[in-house]
C-alpha cells in the first residue's frame, strides 16, 4: 500500500523525518478529538482494518533506501498508533533494518496503562506522548474519549512508562480556547508534570482547520499559558501561531524578566522582541546575564 509512508518532513527538531501511517485506509481512533485535523469518527478500542506487518516494513525498507539519511522513523497513523496490533512486532522488525535511524511514536497515550504498549514503546529510541486534559471532564469534552478510557489511569501509566524508559520522552499538550486553557486545568496539568518530569514539554494550539468549530488561542495566550506552568519544567512553545504577533520593544529588565519565567528559543525572541530588544538581549548574553541550555535538542534562552 503506497499511502503507508509520507514524507520526508524536514523540522529543526527532528531532521528529516520518514512518517509511517499505520492505519493507512480509514480513521481508527479512540479519542475523537473536537481539534482532530480527520473527519469525526466513531472510536473504537482496536483496529478492525489491519495492514501486516510485512507491508508496513517493506514499506519502510523501500523508503529508508529511496530517501538517504533519514534521522527518523515516526510512527503515527490516521488515528492512534499505538491500537495498531502487531506494534511490538513491527517495532522489533524495523529494528533489524533501520541502522543509525531513530524511532519515534507519537501517540494519544490513551493506552499508555496497557503492559503490551509499554513493552512496545520502550524498544522506540524517543517517545512523544498527548497530554491534553489532566481531568477526566476535560478528556471527555475535548478529546471525547473511548469509553472505559480514565485520564487517572493514562496519568499513572505515564509514570510507570516514565520509571522504565531511559530515552527521551516528549510530552505534548495542545490548548484550545475555553477547552483546556482556564487556571484549574493548567494547575493540574502542572502537579502532574512536575510529577513526571519529562524530558520536554511541547505546548501548542491548533494550526489548521480542525473537525469541529473550536478556535486556537493566539501565540501571546499561549505564553501566558506557559508562565501558569511551573518554570522548572522544559516547556517548548511549539507553535506556528509565532508569525501572528507582532514584535514588541522589551526593555534589559523586561528581557531577563520573561526568561526568568519562562525560557524561550530563538525563534520565540525573534517572534516576541523587535530589533532592538533582540539587540539588548544578544547583549545580555555576552554579558552572561542570559544562559543557553539544551533540552533534547531544542536550544533555549534563560535567565542566569
Ligand atoms: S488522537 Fe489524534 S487522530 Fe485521534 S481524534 Fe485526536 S487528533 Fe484525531
Amino acid at each position: 500500500m503506497s499511502n503507508i509512508i509520507f514524507g520526508p518532513i524536514h523540522s529543526r527538531r527532528f531532521g528529516k523525518s520518514l512518517g509511517v501511517d499505520l492505519s493507512p485506509g480509514k480513521k481508527q481512533c479512540n479519542f475523537d478529538c473536537l481539534y482532530c485535523e480527520l473527519d469525526p469518527a466513531k472510536t473504537m478500542d482496536a483496529y478492525d482494518d489491519v495492514v501486516s506487518v510485512e507491508e508496513i516494513a517493506t514499506a519502510v525498507k523501500n523508503a529508508l533506501a529511496e530517501y538517504k539519511d533519514i534521522d527518523f522513523i515516526t510512527l503515527t497513523a490516521n488515528g492512534e498508533p499505538t491500537l495498531y496490533p502487531h506494534l511490538s512486532e513491527l517495532i522489533d522488525e524495523i529494528n533489524t533494518f533501520k541502522g543509525t535511524t531513530k524511532t519515534l511514536i507519537l501517540t494519544n497515550a490513551a493506552t499508555i496503562d496497557d503492559e503490551k504498549t509499554q513493552e512496545a514503546l520502550l524498544k522506540l529510541d524517543e517517545v512523544k506522548l498527548s497530554l491534553d486534559c489532566a481531568t477526566q471532564k476535560c478528556l471527555k469534552k475535548l478529546d471525547r474519549s473511548h469509553s472505559g478510557i480514565d485520564v487517572e489511569n493514562i496519568k499513572a501509566g505515564m509514570l510507570d512508562f516514565k520509571s522504565k524508559y531511559t530515552g527521551p520522552l516528549v510530552i505534548e499538550i495542545l490548548i484550545v480556547k475555553t477547552l483546556n486553557d482556564s487556571k484549574d486545568e493548567i494547575a493540574k496539568l502542572n502537579e502532574f508534570l512536575l510529577q513526571l518530569q519529562p524530558t520536554r514539554i511541547d505546548i501548542g494550539t491548533i494550526d489548521r482547520p480542525p473537525a469541529f468549530d473550536v478556535k486556537p488561542v493566539s501565540f501571546k495566550e499561549l505564553l501566558d499559558v506557559s508562565h501558569l506552568f511551573d518554570s522548572t519544567l522544559p516547556i517548548y512553545i511549539a507553535s506556528r501561531k509565532k508569525a501572528d504577533i507582532s514584535a514588541s520593544r522589551y526593555s534589559n529588565e523586561e528581557i531577563l524578566e520573561t526568561l526568568s519565567k519562562r525560557p524561550l528559543t530563538q525563534e520565540d525572541i525573534e517572534a516576541l522582541f523587535d530589533e532592538e530588544s533582540q539587540k539588548r538581549w544578544k547583549q545580555l548574553l555576552e554579558e552572561e546575564k542570559i544562559k543557553r541550555v539544551s533540552t533534547n535538542g531544542v536550544i533555549f534562552y534563560k535567565k542566569v
